[in-house]
């Protein structure tokens, strides 16, 4: 068994909504934990100087499309992904093929995810049968397997029957339910938003009402049972009103907002290029206003990508038959800051620590995810995000790790940038490449701090070691960067 190693990040703007801090400090990481937060320094310093330090990113939507689609991303492309988006926890919804509406699917997804060693996953399992509709999914076998919440996402439960059975199952589990919200009579055959964009190219709308009565209906039946309700990707000015008034009434409810939600307009659809085709639909500046002002007031708890990869064969063909959704792992948080943080014109919607709530604290306390979201302090597991809030950088598709490329910000320049990333004390990433230190347990079951503490021209320089050579990691600060999965990756996109 290898000695635990002592790294000491030295001099970032440490951001903790969990405690309120917000200052300059070291964090000193003993192993897998925190060992010291302040003016505390120990083993090997890695200098963060201009950098911000917070929680660990979690992604309460994504797509990994394993078992099933691996065409499109697998567990372990999927989490490289979200290790290089800053994440280190996300929660990968149930339509794969099979479906995850029974345990052996959600266990099969967890230990591909500790195999692949690069962010915790937590499943949701389904709410029906096969996505369904009809007949409950083992939620109990799930639940006893550790699912939080079920969801039978990219298709709406159209039943208040069953999903009102659902959600009386789940309240024994204080588990939580999260339906897609469309009603599915009102979205049939639409594949953009209904209005006037969608009325003059030709295409079939899905009306905002859709979603708001979804949403109304099941904020009612979530109120009259006392159950736990997660409303995704709110898309309408109108639903962001309905969640606050629920909320002021003690309805057990959470909600997110995607990136391109709020920041992309329907009329993107113009060109027809089927990467803005998403479900719920982009809709109007004045819902993108209003969902902005939904994560700025807390209605909006929740920033959350709905990452869904989907294969350039099957994305790139006419509008009306490509797949709705979007990649977005890599750049939630640098369209975050852009977008509602710095924005180049106009008044910022979220403060720094706002956005570090919306992307990690957040999530993390709605949906029971102990050990991220902070708070950071000493006993804590050292999942961390560590960013650089200045760095530009453009989004080209081709060298995104995930299996798809399918993400509607190519060509865009994007402010921040992560930097490293830090799960229970190792790097996933480092100086901005992937890591190859994927094995969780290092083979001898005790998670060790990466030693490649080397710079690589992307982020700082890293401080050599006070004295001496490190015992736990011989080597480690003279080798070369270990970015051969990084590249295998992008070649095998
Ligand atoms: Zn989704």
């Amino acid at each position: 068994m290898s000695a635990t190693t002592t790294l000491t990040l030295t001099g970032a703007r440490v951001i903790d909504p969990a405690t309120g801090r917000d200052e300059i400090a070291n964090i000193v990481v003993d192993g897998e934990r925190i060992a010291a937060v302040g003016d505390d320094s120990a083993g090997l310093r890695l200098d963060c100087d201009g950098l911000v330090i917070s929680p660990g990113l979690v992604d309460l939507h994504v797509h990994l499309r394993e078992p099933g689609g691996e065409d499109a991303e697998t567990v372990a492309s999927g989490t490289a992904a979200a290790a290089l988006g800053g994440f280190t926890a996300v929660c990968p919804m149930a339509n794969t093929e099979p479906v995850a509406d029974h345990a052996a699917v959600i266990e099969q997804v967890k230990q591909l995810a500790v195999a692949a060693g690069r962010c915790d996953v937590h499943p949701v399992g389904a709410i029906t049968q096969h996505l369904a509709g009809e007949r409950l999914a083992e939620l109990g076998a799930m639940a006893a397997v550790g699912v939080r919440c079920f969801s039978d996402d990219g298709i709406p439960v159209g039943s208040a029957q069953v999903l009102r059975r659902a959600m009386a199952y789940a309240r024994t589990w204080d588990a939580i339910i999260c339906n897609h919200a469309e009603d599915p009579a009102l979205v049939a055959g639409g594949t953009a938003n209904e209005g006037g964009v969608a009325a003059r190219l030709g295409l079939p709308g899905r009306p905002h009402e859709a979603e708001e009565v979804m949403i109304a209906r099941d904020l009612l039946l979530a109120e009259g049972l006392g159950a736990r309700l997660h409303i995704p990707h709110v898309s309408t000015a109108r639903a962001v009103e309905l969640i606050r008034e629920a909320k002021q009434r003690g309805v057990r409810v959470t909600a997110e907002a995607t990136p391109h939600h709020f920041t992309l307009t329907e009329d993107l659809a113009g060109d027809f290029d089927a990467v803005y085709r998403v479900n719920p639909p982009l809709r109007t500046a004045a819902d993108v206003r209003a969902i902005r002002a939904g994560l700025a007031e807390g209605t909006l708890d929740a920033i959350a990508t709905d990452h869904a990869p989907h294969a350039p064969e099957h994305k790139e063909q006419e509008w009306g038959h490509a797949p709705p959704g979007m990649v977005g792992l890599e750049t939630a948080l640098a369209v975050t800051l852009t977008e509602l943080v710095f924005p180049e014109r106009g008044e910022p919607t979220l403060t720094l620590p706002q956005a570090v709530r919306a992307l990690s604290t957040a999530p993390a306390r709605s949906r029971d995810i102990d050990g991220h979201g902070g708070p950071l302090e000493p006993g804590a597991p050292a999942n961390l995000c560590v960013f650089d809030p200045q760095a530009q950088w453009t989004v080209q598709p081709g060298v995104l790790v995930s299996r798809s490329h399918n993400t509607p910000f190519a060509g865009r320049t994007l402010r921040g940038r992560v930097v490293h990333t830090l799960l229970r004390g190792r790097f996933t990433v480092h100086d901005g490449e992937l890591t190859d230190e994927a094995d969780p347990d290092d083979g001898d079951g005790e998670p060790a701090v990466s030693g490649n503490l080397h710079h690589t021209g992307l982020g700082p320089v890293a401080q050599p070691p006070p004295a001496g050579p490190t015992p736990a990691e011989p080597g480690a600060t003279a080798s070369a960067p270990q970015a051969s999965i990084a590249g295998q990756e992008r070649a095998g996109g």
